[in-house]
């Protein structure tokens, strides 16, 4: 599967177990200034069902995360509220719209009231799980997934309350086939907007879906990014916003030891590793290479010594992907090799040494400074330790080292 922005996300969905933390403050930007801005402190303060409350717990939330202490209150509230809110992936974006769908929907009635679209067919299942979760205590509410393949007969009327899908699917099934209402739908989520609009046509489809909705229906747009083109296509979908923005944490080097080990050739970079490799291991590392080619080879040179390596490479399905994330993160392999490419995006909070076998350059060949601090970067918050080292094996590679140093003044 080739890397782009839908897998990236879905990845990310597959080994996170875990609420991202973040010390940064929520920007808040009210549609109606005056309005006084809740926030929550605890769950039992949004007054839901005790059905949904059950389930929340059930998950083992004990409180609202940072966005979902503003963004909960706002998308509860009567009348309702529209809301754009954009923060990076893992800080409780999807458990905050799934339990305001939850929230807003009559299960006596027995058609579609709350619409949701994903990018891909993988990521609306992601979601449909955390439906199916939360919901866990609440049967009553059926799902149901508008997606290709998902065939139904003529003239049908869906009878489930959620429909989650791709936008494609999504408008047919609310225009071409009728087997949605649009009109009588209350609640309407668009999911990952800047993985979206990457994709051809999604855009548009998702826009004619918003325009067959009632004009009081609720629009909630979430995005981990917000670049210029997903903050103009957010203003399309969802009029009169609320906006919630969190920040990422800041990343730095400053409790990072930074080496470089000076070689001559591939095999002596392999080399200098085998001779630390007993020191790296003490801690879980992560070792990138600037192809697959290389990153496969050292990984094969690393098992014929004897060492349990495991490979991460941009050729295997998302799932396999996962499942080798998953085991490094729980420390079935302490060594985790893999390419730039392939590990962008991805957090595991443990590794402490970072390794780069090549050092990060972009497609000119020039030094990819941002990939650097991302890879052996630690947000100040954990402040642990770390250590990176960097291989050298040419005078093209010691100054690309150089410029790095020279932007981070270390
Ligand atoms: P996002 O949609 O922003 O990527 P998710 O809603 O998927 O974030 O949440 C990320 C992870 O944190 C999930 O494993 C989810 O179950 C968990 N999570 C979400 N909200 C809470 C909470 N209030 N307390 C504890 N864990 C939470």
């Amino acid at each position: 599967m080739s890397y782009n922005k839908s897998a990236q996300s879905l990845l990310n969905k597959l080994i996170r177990s875990n609420l991202v933390n973040t010390t940064n403050q929520v920007e808040v930007l009210q549609k109606d200034p005056s309005s006084p801005l809740y926030s929550v402190r605890s769950f039992e303060e949004l007054h839901l069902k005790p059905q949904l409350l059950r389930g929340v717990y059930g998950m083992g939330f004990n409180r609202p995360s940072k966005i979902q202490e503003t963004a909960l209150p706002m998308m509860l509230a009567e009348p309702a509220q529209n809301l754009i809110a954009q923060s990076q992936s893992g800080t409780g974006k999807t458990a905050a719209f799934v339990l305001a769908m939850l929230s807003h929907v009559d299960p006596n009635l027995n058609h579609p009231q709350c619409l949701c679209v994903s990018p891909t067919y993988e990521l609306a299942l992601q979601t449909g799980k955390v439906i199916e979760q939360m919901g866990k205590h609440y049967p009553e509410v059926k799902l149901v997934y508008a997606i290709r393949g998902n065939k139904l007969p003529r003239g049908m009327k869906l009878e489930e309350q959620i429909v989650i899908g791709t936008p494609g699917t999504m408008l047919d099934w609310c225009s071409k086939f009728r087997f949605i209402d649009p009109k009588k739908i209350k609640v309407f989520v668009l999911d990952e907007a800047d993985v979206m609009i990457a994709t051809q046509g999604h855009q548009d489809q998702s826009i004619r879906i918003q325009r067959m909705l009632p004009k009081n229906c609720q629009m909630l747009l979430f995005s981990a990014t917000f670049e210029e083109s997903v903050w103009s296509f957010a203003q399309r979908i969802v009029p009169e916003p609320n906006i919630i923005k969190l920040k990422r944490e800041e990343e730095t080097l400053d409790t990072i030891k930074q080496y470089y080990v000076l070689c001559n050739s591939k095999e002596e970079k392999f080399q200098a590793l085998c001779n630390i490799y007993g020191g790296i291991t003490i801690a879980q590392a992560m070792i990138f290479c600037h192809t697959r080619k290389t990153a496969g080879w050292l990984a094969g040179e690393l098992s014929r010594e004897g060492h349990q390596v495991a490979l991460l490479s941009g050729e295997m399905q998302v799932e396999q992907r996962a499942a080798v994330i998953e085991r490094f993160r729980d420390g079935k392999e302490k060594v985790l090799v893999t390419t730039n490419v392939c590990a962008r995006g991805i957090d595991v909070e443990q590794v402490s040494v970072v390794i780069n076998f090549d050092l990060p350059v972009d497609r000119e060949g020039n030094p990819d400074n941002e990939t650097y601090l991302h890879r052996i970067g630690r947000t100040g918050r954990f402040g642990k330790r770390g250590l990176a080292i960097n291989m050298v094996d040419s005078k093209m590679s010691m100054n690309i080292l150089n410029r790095i140093q020279d932007h981070f003044s270390k």
